[in-house]
């Protein structure tokens, strides 16, 4: 099979690292394509929990990792008054799981997947947004904007989850759902070392989130969250304005960093997620990432999920018989977690965003009085298992 030609479409984190996973177990013929102009990446940073860490480890990129990580310690919680809540321990997810966490800029980790698809030589082509794709007997056709066809022994839909024409051709819908809430988020680098503790400071409000997540001594990311109906007001505000008079009295941390960010660099975004699906592939296309599992951010595993994903398609490409049984195979592997973590993350997102004050009191109060030591266990467990 390690000849057979090999299209993915989309080179963000889940496309570009399926195709790393590829190139180690042999596959030579790989091209990518991409919508964007240029591999640019949206969002401000995100965590590689150990359990994608151990899959970057095996595509020999931990070196790089580590290069532009933050090794984090602590999750601590906080209400919106700034009463502890307790904290879990990273540490105890990095023994549990076998590798450590690091907090990272998607801007550095997209680098870090691109510099390393370069030195494989693996093709990727930009300004080539797919618009269609159908069924050729037992094959299928990708047709792009630009009215070029390709008829590729594999297809990968690597294409996310907002508009996934490869979802739409092997689910038959690709509608993402809109999950009542909106994120404000925001990168921060400064001159100054600021960021002095490996902490994730995760506070709780009411129908309210702010979460700040050091990456070094000079740099962080922070996601501000709000239930809100699509298309409210906020969408058009003055974010540093609208966040300070949101956030601003929670804490001096969270004041100071909306201060100290950029305006040009807050993004304001509609959260949607979709409903776990067990159709992930059709003839020769298979799903994988955001388009097969698109999970909210309060999992904290989009990112991971996809890269596990790579991996465990790549070996099962690269095991089976055939290309029916690897996609058939890989979505057995995979499908489980995949679902767990995404209604985990609606699970925790139904309660942060939780507009009634007293149901908020009752949360504060239980998560005061979690077994943390436990609870780090627990998310180990499922972040860890099926690697
Ligand atoms: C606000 C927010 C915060 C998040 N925070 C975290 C976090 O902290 N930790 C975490 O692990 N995950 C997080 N995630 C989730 C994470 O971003 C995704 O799970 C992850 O990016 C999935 O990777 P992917 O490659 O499947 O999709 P994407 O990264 O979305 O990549 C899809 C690629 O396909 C391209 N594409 C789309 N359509 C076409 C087309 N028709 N033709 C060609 N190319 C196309 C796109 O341009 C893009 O480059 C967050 C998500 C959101 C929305």
């Amino acid at each position: 099979m390690n000849n057979q030609e090999i299209a993915i479409i989309g080179a963000g984190i889940g496309g570009l690292t399926t195709a790393i996973a590829l190139h180690k177990k042999g596959f030579t013929n790989i091209t990518i394509y991409e919508r964007r102009t240029t591999a640019t990446t949206m969002g401000a940073g995100l965590v590689l929990w150990a359990n994608a860490v151990k899959i970057l480890e095996r595509l020999d990129l931990l070196d790089s990792i580590e290069e532009i990580g933050g090794k984090l310690e602590q999750m601590q919680r906080y209400t919106s008054e700034n009463e502890f809540l307790g904290a879990i321990n990273v540490k105890t997810i990095n023994t549990v799981i076998g590798a450590t966490s690091f907090s990272v800029s998607r801007a550095d980790l997209q680098e870090v997947l691109l510099e390393k698809a370069v030195q494989l030589k693996i093709a990727i082509v930009y300004k080539q947004a797919v618009k269609k794709m159908i069924s050729d007997t037992k094959k299928t056709t990708i047709i792009f904007e630009t009215d070029t066809r390709i008829t590729p022994d594999i297809v990968i839909g690597a294409d996310g989850r907002m508009n996934s024409i490869a979802r739409k051709y092997v689910v038959g819908d690709n509608t993402p759902i809109y999950q009542n809430f909106v994120n404000w988020i925001g990168i921060v680098e400064l001159q100054k070392p600021t960021f002095l503790e490996n902490n994730v400071l995760d506070f709780w409000g009411v129908g309210q989130r702010f979460g700040l997540v050091p990456i070094n001594a000079h740099k962080a990311y922070w996601a501000g969250g709000m239930a809100l109906p699509l298309n409210a007001p906020e969408k058009k505000g003055d974010y540093k304005k609208d966040l300070d008079s949101m956030f601003g009295s929670w804490s001096p941390k969270i004041k100071e960093i909306i201060a100290l960010t950029p305006s040009e660099n807050i993004k304001y975004i509609e959260v949607f997620d979709h409903n776990p699906t067990n159709v992930w592939h059709k003839d020769r296309v298979c799903l994988l990432g955001d388009a097969a599992h698109a999970t909210l951010p309060t999992s904290g595993q989009g990112a991971c999920q996809a890269i596990e994903d790579a991996w465990h398609f790549a070996t099962c490409l690269a095991t089976e018989e055939s290309v029916e049984t690897a996609f058939k195979s890989f979505k057995a592997l995979r499908f489980n977690k995949t679902t767990s973590i995404t209604m985990a993350g609606r699970n925790l997102a139904t309660s942060l965003f939780n507009t009634d004050a007293i149901y908020c009191q009752q949360r504060n109060a239980q998560a005061k009085q979690t077994d943390y030591k436990n609870a780090s266990q627990g998310i180990a467990q499922l972040w860890g298992s099926g690697l």
